[in-house]
């Protein structure tokens, strides 16, 4: 299964993805995550995307697509992925039909997880990130035991910056002028799923599940 979780920053597809991943066993591709990993490593491509990254703008498509095709071919992602995050605007998502055509693959789903503006302010304003593993903790809906430190590694919690009120405002803005157009095109190759997630994430998960049983059920016939 090869499958691309749409939505707003805020609408939980970090979440989503990681439990996907691991309830499929598929690989979980989130290009924020790859580019955090890159800027934490003080690379020549984390020291150019972190401009862009902490105004809230996208990192421009030669960089992303770069790093994406390079992680798309790795061993765990053959027999399949969870892209989070990817693509961002019409020219990455051509260029990835492009690469996946190129290998005889195709993408199966995408789910678009719409969140109403309310719910995305709420979710990333309190939202903490474990320095160490990643986890996503929340300062009132899913707090940690022990303040600011990671229930599952014991690692660090921290804000990420692009998390902070003004840059998740120009994040929704870029989010409603790019990304936003990819409903159309999934739709258009009728492979878009649209769901509601405002509801709590393992709700939302259930919904997942379901539409990707009903997916394979429909290839057997
Ligand atoms: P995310 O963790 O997906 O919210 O991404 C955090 C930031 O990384 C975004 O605001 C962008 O600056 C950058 N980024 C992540 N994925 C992409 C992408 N596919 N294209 C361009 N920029 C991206």
């Amino acid at each position: 299964m090869r499958i691309i979780l749409l939505g707003p920053p805020g609408a939980g597809k970090g979440t989503q993805a990681k439990a996907l991943a691991k309830r499929l066993n598929l690989a979980h591709i989130s290009t924020g995550d790859l580019l955090r990993q890159e800027v934490a490593q003080n690379t020549p491509l984390g020291k150019e995307a972190v401009i862009y990254m902490q105004k809230g703008e996208l990192v421009p498509d030669d960089l992303i697509i770069q790093m994406l095709e390079k992680r798309i071919v790795q061993l765990d992602a053959q027999a399949g992925f969870i892209l989070d995050g990817y693509p961002r605007n019409l020219a990455q998502a051509k260029k990835l039909d492009q690469i996946l055509n190129n290998m005889n693959k195709s993408i199966d789903l995408v789910f678009y997880l719409d969140t109403t503006e309310k719910v995305i302010i709420q979710r990333l304003s309190g939202r903490l990130v474990c320095k160490n593993c990643g986890a996503n903790f929340h300062l009132t809906n899913m707090p940690p035991k022990k303040d600011r430190i990671c229930d599952f590694c014991g690692g660090q919690l921290y804000q990420r910056e692009d998390d902070k009120e003004q840059t998740i405002k120009k994040r929704l803005l870029v989010y409603y002028q790019e990304t936003a157009s990819l409903i159309d095109y999934y739709q258009q190759q009728k492979k878009l799923v649209h769901l509601s997630a405002d509801e709590e994430a393992e709700l939302v998960l259930e919904k997942i599940i379901q539409k990707i049983e009903t997916y394979h059920d429909s290839l057997k016939i």
